[in-house]
């Protein structure tokens, strides 16, 4: 950080320059967990570090972005290289794994006591994993088989499938969810990561139908050491379901802005071909798959055939995601002028009847949020 920085080192608009602004809206829990973060930081507390792409390994990349979409100041590049995009200036290990147990679910939900909330929302994601795999007629592949999840959260997929029959069993680092998870849906889950779990398999007789990583393997800072080590536990029958964000996806998800798609647990940005050709180099090879990302794998050839997006093309695909970004923008324009008119236009007329006695006073200060909303507005003006 600090260095003087050349042409090479600009982020690829001012929009994801390093000025704190954030880019999605906040609960107030969620900013308290912000400035916690932002406080951690400057004591030392959690410290940040530059590594290399993930991938390839390759030093060489081109910035993209100088914060998160919470203002955090985490670098998202490009590998110059492999074209693969990954947070390179992120939390160092140790960071991460306080982290992911104190503030993770704070700072992405906004919520204080997230057990049940995740629990529910598991269960959905449940739900739609198992649409998908009957959809592409995985489902026999199942049948008196383990269920596995790594990173399971408190569970709620897992209890979705023991609900259905299944017996399952999951690992999660973060206790607190794990043992909600145990408590109210009696889902076994140790507390840990992959070896952990890998311990108490070798007691278990059942072969193991389907490994889940469900949101969980963008947030692993060595994915290929995770995957060999998961391989390990597969048979030649075992299916491997992963659900990561898809960069693709960011023009449907997050209104094309790539900004509200960085946080600083997402360490890695996958597309589906970089997924697959990561998994084959591995010795993994795609069943199917979409960009949103679900992707199912089995065991299959080593292989480095697949062709991923190169570094030019992804850079393309991302300046033309942040021209539809402002174009989007500019296409609300008109509707939050006429929306600032009337709002204002109404609150003159209300505050005129107060005046001559025709309206109650009201107790909250309106003034204060008509202020407010120019200045918001007059903010992404000048963001733009
Ligand atoms: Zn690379």
């Amino acid at each position: 950080m600090g260095n003087k920085k050349n042409i090479a080192d600009k982020p690829l608009s001012r929009h994801f320059a390093d000025n704190k602004k954030t880019s999605i809206k906040m609960s107030p829990i969620q900013k308290d967990a912000r400035d916690r973060i932002i406080e951690k930081i400057k004591h030392k507390t959690y410290n940040l570090i530059e590594v290399n792409c993930p991938i390839c390994n390759s030093r060489l990349k081109a910035l993209i972005s100088e914060k998160d979409a919470y203002g955090l100041p985490v670098h998202t590049s490009i590998c110059k290289d492999c074209g693969f995009i990954y947070s390179n200036l992120r939390f160092s290990d140790e960071t991460l794994k306080d982290y992911y147990v104190n503030e993770n679910i704070i700072l992405d939900r906004g919520v204080v006591l997230p057990e049940k909330y995740l629990f529910d929302l598991e269960i959905e994601k449940g739900k739609i994993i198992m649409e998908f795999l009957k959809n592409h007629s995985l489902l026999k592949r199942l049948e008196n088989k383990l269920i596995v999840e790594i990173g399971c959260g408190s569970g709620g997929i897992l209890a979705y499938f023991k609900g259905l029959g299944f017996k399952v069993l999951g690992c999660d680092i973060d206790r607190k969810p794990a043992e909600y998870g145990y408590k109210i849906g009696n889902v076994d889950i140790i507390i840990g990561t992959l070896e952990n779990l890998k311990k108490r398999l070798r007691d278990e007789k059942m072969p193991i139908g389907l490994i889940m990583y469900e949101q969980s393997l963008e947030h692993m800072p060595y994915p290929k050491d995770e995957i060999i080590k998961v391989k390990e536990i597969m048979s030649e029958k075992t299916i491997l379901f992963v659900g990561v964000p898809g960069f693709r996806d960011i023009d449907k998800h997050y209104d094309s802005d790539i900004l509200q798609y960085l946080q600083p647990g997402h360490l890695l940005h996958f597309d589906l071909q970089s997924l697959s050709k990561m998994m084959s180099e591995i010795g993994l090879s795609l069943i199917t798959g979409n960009e949103k990302i679900q992707a199912v794998f089995k065991n299959g050839e080593h292989g480095n055939s697949i062709q991923t997006h190169s570094y030019e093309n992804n850079i393309k695909y991302l300046k033309a995601l942040e021209n539809n970004r402002k174009i989007r923008y500019l296409k609300r324009l008109p509707k939050m002028i006429i929306y600032l008119i009337v709002y204002n236009i109404g609150h003159i007329v209300k505050i005129n009847l107060e005046k001559i006695g025709l309206l109650e006073t009201d107790e909250n200060d309106k003034i204060f949020k008509i202020i407010n909303n120019a200045r918001r507005f007059l903010d992404k003006i000048f963001y733009l």
